[in-house]
């Protein structure tokens, strides 16, 4: 069947040649054809279903041919989902966390490829990729090692002390849809299905079309790994396709998009009464505080503001420096972002990438020259590179920014970044804390004190200070996720296997329950409760 230009991620590609000029390699040689019909073969679609091609970032030229799948066949991975996931929550958690260990090192040991299908799909530069790895490895082993402790029945304190036995039990909440993004294609797309299938869930996933090998390849090394097929299956296709079939049929959905998208999968959650949890956008602020080891917060802004070329939903488009520092590190970082190297390699040694999609580099461009039409001062980058590849954007730095332009508090999601200075530590908090946004912030300081200090009153799910997002995207054992506009729920920690867990209560009543024995009137019933619970809050009892 023909391809389906509907369905073609994310907007047109130039058509006609690539770019005079264009250094962009071919794809590495790992991606085999064979490779590659192995990995779209797990798409849960007809034969003959209408198709889709996506394109590399680097060059433009298509890269994948995926069978579409239509609501039917939702439907149907559901219906094999739901037979499969019950076997699969019988499954101990013993062997669960064998099966986890062996896809870590499976992933570990064939990380080239890995980077190589991320690199290819996303254009990001084989560093960013690379802590993809990093991140799976983390959250793999983590949850393999403490999916029992989570989930283990609790004894809880009982209605009557001695007399109630009362115990939590945790149960899969059966058949989780996972939506996940084209930014991070590894972590986004393994991650958050990690914690759902440990909890005992089968798996319904729609990644996004543009990093669907990436996802598919994760997978595949799952059940090589030990799971069975259906525990984990992938569907293919728009939101405005397949997206209703997702929801009907989910008993958990898990998003990770826009906050626009977000919204109206809260709200269609909530007609369904089910539980989502949506990791959504935001507008990231960096406050860099006048007793700031300068050199260090221009090297920590760097790497907060261009990882993935700026995809990434924790990286920070928002700087707020002390009046007093801001020349010494505007210098700094400015030449830093300068220094940087862009262009495409299947290699270590380039530090910016490419953007993924041509709608990214029409935003980009687009916020740029809105901002620098209106009166923003440009300090480094500011232009696409299209001698380098279609999808190129120099890392970007302005000053100058003022509200009414759409850089200001609108999410980019690209290299670019705006300066801004302040006269105290409460205006830095009432300046990052100014949108509606809440999902990462960076606080610079050389008071460890103070800065966690700083960090508690911003208002973002994750705060790093002297660090841009890895250390507390990497703190796996505890909450990561937004505020506000920026999302509902959890990932990682205990937050992020429970979500997808029913809690329940089972209390068993020994002897004597509330109800008034047969021969003690209700009135001295009351009166000895009375007593029993005075006496309780006496003794310090909770
Ligand atoms: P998006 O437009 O919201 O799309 C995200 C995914 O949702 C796409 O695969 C899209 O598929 C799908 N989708 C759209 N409508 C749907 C529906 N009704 N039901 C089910 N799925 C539906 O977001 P994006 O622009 O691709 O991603 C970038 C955004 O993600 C940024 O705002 C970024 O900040 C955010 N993000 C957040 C986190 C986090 O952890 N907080 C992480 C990464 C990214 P189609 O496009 O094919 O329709």
């Amino acid at each position: 069947m023909a391809t389906d230009h509907a369905t073609r991620p994310n907007g047109a590609f130039p058509t006609g040649d690539f770019p005079a000029g264009t250094r962009a390699p071919g794809l590495p040689a790992s991606l085999t054809p064979a490779l590659i019909e192995r990995l779209t073969a797990h798409v849960s679609a007809a034969p003959d279903a209408a198709r889709v091609t996506t394109n590399a970032p680097y060059t433009g030229a298509p890269l994948a041919d995926f069978r579409v799948s239509a609501p039917e066949d939702v439907e149907a991975a559901f219906a094999r989902a739901r037979v499969a996931q019950m076997s699969w929550a019988a499954t101990p958690i013993a062997e669960r966390k064998r099966i986890l260990l062996r896809y870590h090192d499976l992933v570990l040991a064939r990380q080239d490829e890995a980077l190589d299908l991320m690199q290819a799909e996303n254009g990001k530069t084989r560093r960013d990729a690379f802590l993809e790895v990093v991140d799976i490895g983390i959250v793999s082993r983590y949850y393999a090692r403490t999916a029992a402790r989570h989930l283990g029945p609790k004894r809880r304190r009982g209605a009557i002390p001695l007399l109630t036995h009362t115990t939590e039990l945790r149960h899969p909440k059966g058949v989780v849809a996972v939506v996940s993004p084209w930014n991070y294609p590894l972590s986004m797309a393994a991650g958050d299905t990690i914690a759902a299938l440990m909890a005992g869930n089968a798996v319904v996933q729609k990644p996004d079309t543009q990093t669907a090998l990436t996802a598919l390849w994760s997978m595949d090394l799952m059940y090589e790994a030990g799971l069975p097929e259906d525990v984990w299956q992938m569907v293919i296709g728009r939101g405005s396709s397949i997206g209703d079939a997702l929801m009907d049929n989910a008993d958990y959905m898990m998003f990770t998009g826009s906050t626009a998208t977000g919204r109206r999968i809260a709200s269609d959650a909530g007609k369904r009464l089910i539980g989502a949890s949506l990791e959504l956008g935001g507008k990231n602020a960096m406050i860099v505080l006048d007793d700031a080891d300068i050199e260090k917060a221009a090297e920590g802004a760097v790497n907060a503001c261009f990882p993935s070329a700026g995809q990434l939903c924790v990286s920070v488009e928002r700087l707020y420096v002390a009046e007093s520092v801001r020349d010494a590190f505007v210098a700094a970082f400015v030449s830093r972002t300068k220094r940087l190297r862009i262009g495409a390699a299947y290699d270590y040694g380039v530090d910016v990438g490419s953007l993924t999609t041509p709608s990214q580099l029409e935003t980009v461009t687009g916020h740029v020259a809105d901002a620098v039409s209106k009166g923003a001062t440009v300090l480094a980058g500011g232009a696409a590179r299209p001698d380098l590849g279609p999808l190129f954007h120099e890392p970007t730095v302005l000053t100058d920014v003022t509200p009414g332009m759409t850089v200001y508090d609108h999410e980019t999601f690209g290299p670019v970044v705006s300066v801004y200075s302040y006269r105290d530590v409460d205006e830095a908090v009432a300046l990052a804390n100014s949108t509606s946004y809440g999902l990462n912030a960076s606080v610079w300081t050389r008071d460890g004190a103070r800065g966690r200090a700083v960090a508690a009153r911003v208002h973002a799910g994750t705060v790093n200070v002297n660090e841009a997002f890895a250390a507390a995207w990497g703190s796996i054992d505890a909450p990561m996720g937004g505020m506000g506009d920026s999302g509902l729920g959890r990932r990682h920690g205990a937050e992020g296997i429970l979500k997808y867990t029913e809690a329940q209560t089972v209390a068993h009543q020994r002897l004597q329950g509330f109800h008034p024995p047969a021969r003690i009137s209700p009135a001295t019933w009351a009166g000895l409760l009375t007593g029993a619970l005075k006496v309780m809050k006496a003794a310090g009892l909770r």
